[in-house]
């Protein structure tokens, strides 16, 4: 068992360091990372996905390349056009709504990723639930202009109804990331006809089985994206999208580069904007351990969330 501490480049859903566990097992390396306000029941499914990584493996995929999308942050114009023109990808997930900037602000930072990528270039935006029915409607018919084109607002705002709501208001596609994550009832989003995309997560979900079933049963075609793992977490994420029957859209699973460094010395960074699928996750390797109190308390969490979930 390694406990890492790795410094975010940017500030990113309100951490600035990034810690987890990875688990050895005899299939190979999980990684177990909730954020830190997630609880112990919370988490339960992140130490399934963990477990299903080390000691049962991954099922067979499909494909043996995944195309990613590169993410920018809240950052100047200037700054998400180099961040773009740097990552190779040909798409390019933006975070908009955040609290500390104007929706003017978040259109001229999509107008600066449109530059960088040229017309070719595919353009989503993130609001992490950030708006109501109304702000999302106009900021997203904003942002689409700004984007000359989006390919899809993701998560506009947080219920499911909304979403829906929205949804029968713009002609842009709508995708559910957090209303998903409730793995008890991924058809509710279809049925609910709040979106047009599922965003997946391996952790959230229990791992890469649990999410192809969620696939399977909320019928809608699928973006695997990362919980800001380092490449062992990230290897999950390419598993479930190298094992999705189809995959039609770029995977959030560029990721690694939010993060100063990584645990593993063969990294998963994307190379012209593709991934590799890997069998099993890379070794880790030295560098990044976390200091005796860190590595104690998620120690001691990785304990209480075994208890919890009798694993
Ligand atoms: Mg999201």
């Amino acid at each position: 068992m390694k406990v890492y501490a790795i410094p975010l480049r940017t500030r990113f859903r309100g951490i600035t360091v990034r810690e987890g566990v990875l688990l050895r097992g005899p299939a190979g390396w999980g990684e177990f990372c909730p954020f830190a306000d997630y609880s112990d029941a919370e988490s339960v499914p992140w130490l399934r996905a963990a477990l299903e990584a080390a000691e049962t493996g991954w099922p067979a995929p499909v494909r043996d390349r995944v195309e990613v999308n590169t993410t920018v942050p809240v950052v100047e114009p200037a700054k998400a056009h180099e961040l773009v023109r740097a990552s190779g990808c040909r798409t390019a997930k933006v975070k908009v709504a955040d609290p500390r900037v104007s929706l003017a602000d978040d259109c001229a930072r999509v107008e600066a990723v449109r530059d960088a990528l040229g017309p070719g270039g595919a353009i989503r935006v993130d609001a992490n639930m950030a708006w109501d029915v109304d702000t999302a409607v106009r900021a997203i018919a904003d942002l689409d202009k700004a984007a000359g084109g989006l390919e899809y607002a993701e998560q506009p705002c947080p219920s499911i109804e909304d979403l829906a709501a929205v949804r029968r208001r713009v002609d842009v596609r709508i995708a559910a990331d957090e209303s998903i994550r409730r793995a008890e009832d991924p058809l509710k989003v279809a049925v609910a006809g709040a979106a047009d995309i599922a965003v997946l997560k391996v952790a959230p979900l229990g791992g890469v089985r649990r999410a192809l079933e969620v696939a399977e049963a909320c019928g809608l075609p699928c973006v695997v994206s990362s919980a800001v793992e380092t490449s062992v977490g990230l290897a999950a994420g390419l598993a479930l999208a190298g094992a999705l029957p189809s995959l039609e859209f770029a995977c959030g699973l560029g990721t690694l580069s939010l993060l100063e460094g990584d645990v593993c010395a063969s990294s998963l960074s994307p190379v012209d904007g593709y991934l590799p699928v890997p069998r099993t996750a890379p070794e880790p390797a030295e560098g990044y351990a976390a200091g005796p109190g860190i590595a104690a308390a998620w120690e001691d969490r990785l304990n209480r969330v075994r208890r919890q979930a009798h694993l």
